[in-house]
Parts: C-alpha cells; sequence; structure tokens
C-alpha cells in the first residue's frame, strides 16, 4: 500500500537542524502518525512521502519557508502582564511556552522578554527560520476509517472518541 490520500501513515523520524542538532524524534516504540493529504504534517514532508511504501527511507531538507515558515517579526508583539495573571513566577522566563487564543485559532507563543510592565510575546512557530532536515521512514501505512476521514486526524491507540458539537476536534492532537 502506498502513502497517498485518506491514508493513516505510520513514521519514525528523526528532525535535525542544518548544525546536526537533533529538534525533534519519532520511532517505532513512540511513532508519528498522521492522516495524509490534510496539512497534518508540513507540506515539504507531505510532498515528499506522498508514493513511498512501508520500508522506505527517505531524507528530506526542507528551506525554512517550506517547513515551518521565515521567521516574521511581524508576530511578535507586547502584551500586558496582566494577560498572564495565574502564571507562577517561575513558569515565566524568557523561552516559556504558552497555549494562547489568537486571530488564527490555537497558537503557541513563545515568551520573547519581560518588561515591566509588559511581556514581548512570538508566534512564531518554534521552528520558524530553520532549514530542516528529515530522516524518515515509513513504518505502516493504512485507510484511515471514516471516523478519521470525519475528523481530519488520526485517532492513534485505537481509543474511540467522541466530539461534541462545535467542538475543534481535541485541538486535533487527539492522536497524540
Ligand atoms: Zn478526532
Amino acid at each position: 500500500m502506498k502513502v497517498e490520500i485518506k491514508k493513516a501513515v505510520t513514521l519514525a523520524y528523526t528532525l535535525t537542524d542544518t548544525d546536526g542538532n537533533i529538534l525533534d524524534k519519532a520511532d517505532a516504540n513512540e511513532p508519528f502518525m498522521y492522516l495524509h493529504g490534510t496539512g497534518g504534517v508540513i507540506p515539504g514532508l507531505e510532498k515528499a512521502l506522498d508514493g513511498k511504501a512501508v520500508d522506505d527511507q527517505l531524507t528530506v531538507n526542507l528551506k525554512a519557508a517550506e517547513a515551518y515558515g521565515d521567521y516574521s517579526d511581524k508576530l511578535t508583539s507586547d502584551v500586558p502582564k496582566t494577560m498572564f495573571e495565574g502564571v507562577e513566577e517561575k513558569d515565566m522566563f524568557v523561552g516559556a511556552q504558552f497555549h494562547a487564543e489568537t486571530d488564527q485559532g490555537m497558537q503557541v507563543v513563545t515568551v520573547k522578554a519581560i518588561n515591566e510592565d509588559t511581556i514581548t510575546i512570538d508566534g512564531n512557530h518554534p521552528m520558524a527560520g530553520k532549514d530542516l532536515n528529515f530522516d524518515v521512514t515509513v513504518l505502516a501505512v493504512r485507510d484511515a476509517t471514516e471516523d478519521e476521514l470525519a475528523h481530519g486526524h488520526i485517532h492513534a491507540g485505537g481509543h474511540d472518541h467522541k466530539h461534541d458539537e462545535g467542538d475543534s476536534c481535541c485541538g486535533g492532537g487527539c492522536g497524540g
């Protein structure tokens, strides 16, 4: 079976930056699963996987623009410290990441600077601006279930879950 649209794909991968630092990895014990053709992985990687089969290994080098995008200064902003009321002091540091509700939906923001009355937050993806290398092995390919196709993502571990009406489908992360 080949990787194509509407297939559930299981991968092992090692993600490194251009200096060879490992940024992320998934192995056979804790593989990564996604629904092909739905933007479940970054476009450049999805394209490279198209038509591949089980046991295929590939190395995919992606420029930042094809991966998580170029770094944009426009995505940083100063917000009042009061927005982080309730966050413990030990959790507030440069580099800390928070989920924030934005116009584009739920987003991860990174604390870039802590100022007197404001916090400078950075809405860029943590890997924005980085050229990435993926060493990928295709571990499994199967047909996605109807539920998975309806939800637009994989239900790993066979757990059957229901989404309430208007629920944003567990933030897209119910497979994890
Ligand atoms: Zn779901």
